[in-house]
């Protein structure tokens, strides 16, 4: 058999020279390389993104292969292989499939937190993660209807001594809803330990295929839901919707707050700001901040916190929503682009958090 003059132990010393640009450490110390194949001049292996929206991919393979040729072999015929393997930070009981637990949280209502969780949820699926969404605003679940599945049936399956449902699948999500078991009207008189409970079923007695991310459309403000979700379940952090309206920022700030209160300490991974400004599709290049300028980035710096995204008011998000056609479905549209943005910060910062690196805050700052 003919000898390569490329040996794997030059290629893994090579690949300690490459830095995973969030992490700050090299591929081997994360163990993100596998795999690797060697057959004359040519090189194979495989690095194992932490999440498949990483919005570095690109840099790390062409850093890889730069780094083989350099300090391996000039000729080699470098081939880089790219998977993703969601990090699991903690042991999850109760949600033994759900990788990552995202709230998605506003102060008050109207400010488009739905809209943010159905359209992030569709521009993460479409990175190529597996996502689940939970419509928990049991007061107004309005995201059926986002979907066009305000009049779906989740099945039922009897497993055991329980019942549990499927979720709906659509546009590539799996989505469950107190929309789908309960009328508004039933809903509506739900007050303290009775929406605990229901919402407690809902995640509980749902079936989740295996997924990287649920994201939790939360219910506008601060209640039973929150400290039930944040005390008896896994979540890996929340977000924060807001627009950049005084109002809005007031009531975002005291949202924020009690997730990283004491005695809830959920992190924080950052600032939406939604309806940022206003863009008339035939001046693209203009824009217009109808409500005041800054006021996300005021609170993400307040509470030392990333902002995450800016969403301008398009009328292909409303149009969308009402349609039941999430706007995200297509990434090249203004809203398309801004959430596929979104996606990629959120992936981020739980890879980011998912590797330990960043201590959650741990002191609520005065309201
Ligand atoms: P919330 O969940 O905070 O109550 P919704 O997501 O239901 O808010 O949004 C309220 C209304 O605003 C909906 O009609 C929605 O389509 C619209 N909307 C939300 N964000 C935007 C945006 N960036 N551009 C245009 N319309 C938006």
């Amino acid at each position: 058999m003919p000898t390569s003059p490329i040996t794997p132990e030059a290629v893994v010393a090579a690949l300690r020279q490459v830095e995973e640009p969030d992490l700050k450490q090299d591929l081997v110390t994360l163990n993100m390389v596998q795999d690797i194949r060697i057959d004359g001049l040519a090189v194979s292996f495989t690095v194992v993104l932490t999440t498949p929206a990483c919005p570095l991919k690109e840099l790390i393979q062409n850093a890889c292969i730069t780094a083989i040729r350099h300090l391996v072999h000039p000729e080699a015929e470098v081939t880089v292989n790219l998977t993703a393997r969601v990090n699991r930070s903690a042991e999850r009981p109760g949600l033994p499939g759900v990788q990552h637990l995202v709230a998605v949280a506003s102060g008050k209502g109207g400010v488009g937190k739905s809209t943010v969780s159905v359209n992030l949820a569709v521009a993460l699926a479409q990175t190529g993660a597996r996502v689940g969404l939970l419509d928990a605003d049991i007061y107004g679940p309005s995201i059926p209807i986002m979907l066009g599945q305000e009049d779906a049936q989740p099945l039922a399956e009897t497993v055991g001594e329980r019942t549990l449902m499927h979720p709906i699948e659509r546009y590539g999500i799996y989505l469950m809803s107190i929309g789908f078991l309960v009328s508004r009207d039933q809903a509506i008189v739900w007050r303290g330990p009775m929406a605990s409970n229901a919402f407690k079923q809902l995640v509980t007695d749902t079936q989740w295929p295996d997924l990287d991310y649920l994201i939790v459309d939360l219910p506008p403000g601060t209640g039973d839901i929150h400290i039930t979700l944040s005390q008896q379940f896994p979540l890996t952090g929340a977000l924060i919707v807001t627009t950049p309206q005084a109002v809005a920022l007031s009531d975002a700030r005291k949202a924020l707050a009690m997730f990283l209160a004491p005695a809830i300490n959920v992190p924080v991974l950052g600032v939406v700001e939604n309806m940022a400004y206003f863009t008339p599709p035939e001046l693209p290049d203009n824009r217009y901040y109808l409500f005041g300028q800054g006021g996300g980035t005021a609170l993400a710096t307040e509470f030392q916190v990333p902002l995450l995204g800016q969403i301008p008011i398009v009328e292909e998000l409303r149009e969308g929503a009402d349609r039941g056609e999430p706007a995200a479905r297509v990434p090249t549209s203004i809203a398309g682009e801004a959430f596929a943005r979104l996606a990629r910060s959120v992936a981020q910062q739980i890879s980011i958090r998912n590797s330990g690196r960043v201590t959650p805050q741990q002191v609520a700052p005065s309201a």
